[in-house]
């Protein structure tokens, strides 16, 4: 390979096809350098958000083609997974492997809706254990149609726990056009890469199509066009807004379950928890039954949300049966 690298940013992914974005608003499409090492490896090798070096390939005259090799991915800075079950020749012989949701996101919004859905706390709480043990810096909560209530002091009162873990909570109306300014703003800003996740029906396609026309449209229709095809479950396309930053949705997700992440050290990706389990008199407290646990008594002494103290324990026995079972 005589040929220089570029280095580019992956957009999307199919069926082990990358398509790769360059700073100069170039894009080709690459394929891994030893794919099979891909098929063999428990993770994603490379993930929609990863920067790459990557080799044009040229044809027998020499000319460049719009597609090329990856030959190396770059350090990330962060990585966002989850856990799903092998399929295939993928992932050794493990039942569980890691899947990339997106690498070096900035940012992550995990949208719930006020109403029609109600706020699925369980599936939060999971969402946010996997945002904070992937380093991305920013995690944002979104409570969108708040316009079906009456009133928003329940709402507001439901989510306060998260406020004051240090969660940005935005509460939003696609349909009424609330929010969307500001959603915007923290959106659309150059280097900026965020991912809107969370269940289906909340209103993530409606959002975006508020911040801007017709982009929930084109998100749906790559995750149709992806579901109709053959074998990929990874749904998320980046893409580039108006202002230069660069959003991905999650359409596929219907489930969260936690990649990485050892039943005993659970406590510490639970902000609230983690806050208060210093003061635990023993150091490898299970906050179930010992004497002297400060993070029982914060639920007793309603400091600790007792919802989320049983989404804890709940997530922390299924990490267990997991763990067990390897
Ligand atoms: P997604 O599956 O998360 O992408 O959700 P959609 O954007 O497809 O929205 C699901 C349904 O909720 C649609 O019928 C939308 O019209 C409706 N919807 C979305 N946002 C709002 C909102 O802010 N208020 C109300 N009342 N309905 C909304
Ligand atoms: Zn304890």
């Amino acid at each position: 390979m005589s040929s220089v690298a570029l280095q580019g940013l992956i957009v999307s992914e199919q069926s082990g096809f990358f398509r790769v974005d360059t700073e100069d608003g170039q894009s080709f499409v690459c394929t891994l350098r030893g794919r099979m090492k891909e098929e063999a490896s428990t993770s994603d090798l490379a993930a929609i958000g990863d920067r790459v070096l990557f080799n044009i390939i040229e044809d027998e005259d020499g000319v460049a083609v719009r597609s090329g090799v990856i030959e190396k991915v770059l350090p990330r800075e962060s990585v966002l997974s989850r856990a799903v079950r092998t399929t295939g020749k993928r992932g050794t012989n493990q039942a569980e492997r890691e899947q990339i949701l997106i690498a070096n996101a900035t940012q992550a919004f995990f949208v719930q809706s006020a109403s029609s859905p109600g706020p699925n706390f369980r599936m939060l709480d999971r969402m946010l254990v996997a945002g904070e043990s992937s380093t991305i810096p920013r995690l944002c909560i979104v409570v969108n149609k708040i316009d079906l209530l009456p009133d928003v002091t329940e709402i507001e009162a439901a989510f306060e726990p998260y406020r004051r873990m240090g969660y940005a909570v935005l509460f939003t109306s696609a349909e009424q056009k609330l929010g969307l300014e500001q959603l915007r703003a923290e959106l659309d800003v150059e280097g900026k890469i965020s991912i809107f996740t969370g269940p289906s029906g909340v209103g993530k396609s409606s959002l975006l199509n508020g911040i801007q026309p017709g982009l929930g449209r084109a998100v749906k229709e790559v995750s149709q066009y992806h579901a109709a095809g053959i074998h990929t479950t990874r749904d998320s396309v980046l893409v580039r807004l108006a202002g230069g930053g660069y959003l991905a949705d999650t359409p596929g997700i219907r489930t969260m379950t936690v990649w990485d992440v050892e039943p005993d050290e659970l406590d510490g990706y639970f902000r609230d928890l983690e806050a208060i389990s210093p003061s635990c008199r023993f150091h490898d407290c299970t906050h179930t039954n010992e004497p002297g646990c400060a993070v029982q008594a914060g639920v007793e002494a309603g400091t600790i949300s007792r919802t989320r103290y049983e989404n804890f324990l709940h997530l922390r026995d299924e990490l267990r049966e997991t763990y067990i079972a390897y």
